[in-house]
């Protein structure tokens, strides 16, 4: 089984982590960039996380056989904070970056006005730089916060096949295959969707533009999932095509649209060269 999770934060996972990746059949990712637990208190604290996701966090992956590339973004969280809002002045130049396959996560968290400017502003970075965009749907009032995401995308003037809608489950799903855009699933061990829901909903919907990931971070999540749900689907009478659709085509036709995956792990020495760092000059 060979696998392509579309959403996992490995800047908070073990190199543990990663050889149970590597051994479960994980050979390619995209990591998001997200919040840091803890309030930024400047732009800075951007620029050091999206340099290390470019570079070191690629590298450490890289030593594993895993071809990381990363979404960049002001998440919704944080796109409430004023202190984190001159980061839409800094992003377009990491947006033309090798690694970079998409503009994200963006969304909304609690749907505040600071979010729907963050959300509007960066999806028309992400038409302006060529890019596909990951769009995080809230946890609280999920319906209503899923109807105004499709509504902001459709007003962006992005085609809906450059939008993916993450995190969505057996309440939201419809309104987004409606829409034409690429479906998302966390799958988690004991919130959102599990594999038994998540098997359920393919034989509903079918193996087109649908996308399970781990979305595993900081909290109680499992980078395995991914794999988890393919062997569920085999289980339920899915054929291995249909695991291969879902857990590594489907992930490599929405994010190939960037025109930047490499799907060989990129060796460290090139890493080292693409981002000028010489962080990489650590242990291992
Ligand atoms: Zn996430």
């Amino acid at each position: 089984m060979r696998i392509f999770d579309p959403h996992i934060h490995m800047t908070s996972r073990t190199t543990d982590d990663y050889e149970a990746m590597r051994d479960a059949g994980v050979r390619a990712l995209v990591e998001p960039a997200f919040w840091l637990g803890q309030p930024r208190t400047n732009v800075g604290s951007f620029v050091d996380y999206f340099d290390s996701l470019l570079g070191w966090e690629r590298f450490r992956a890289a030593q594993f056989g895993i071809a990381h590339h990363c979404a960049l973004a002001l998440n919704p969280k944080e796109a409430n904070d004023p202190r984190c809002s001159e980061v839409l002045d800094v992003l377009p130049r990491y947006l033309v970056k090798d690694g970079v396959v998409a503009v994200g996560e963006v969304g909304y968290d609690s749907m505040t006005p600071e979010e729907d400017d963050a959300f509007a502003r960066q999806l028309e970075l992400a038409l302006r730089h060529d890019l596909p965009v990951l769009v995080h749907t809230p946890h609280r009032d999920k319906q209503e916060g899923t109807k105004r995401t499709l509504d902001v995308v459709r007003e962006s003037g992005l085609a809906p096949h450059r939008v993916l809608v993450d995190h969505l489950n057996e309440t939201t799903v419809k309104m987004v295959a409606d829409a034409g855009c690429w479906m998302g699933f966390s799958v988690y061990p004991d919130t959102k969707m599990d594999e038994t829901r998540m098997v359920a909903l393919l034989a509903e919907y079918g193996t087109e533009r649908m996308l399970v990931n781990s979305a595993a971070d900081w909290g109680r999540s499992d980078p395995l999932k991914t794999r988890k749900t393919g062997l569920a689907m085999l289980d339920a009478g899915f054929g291995e095509s249909d695991v291969d659709t879902v857990l590594w085509r489907n992930p490599v036709e929405f994010y190939g649209q960037s025109g930047r995956l490499e799907l060989e792990p990129v060796a460290a020495g090139a890493v080292d060269a693409a981002t000028g760092s010489s962080v990489l000059r650590g242990e291992r």
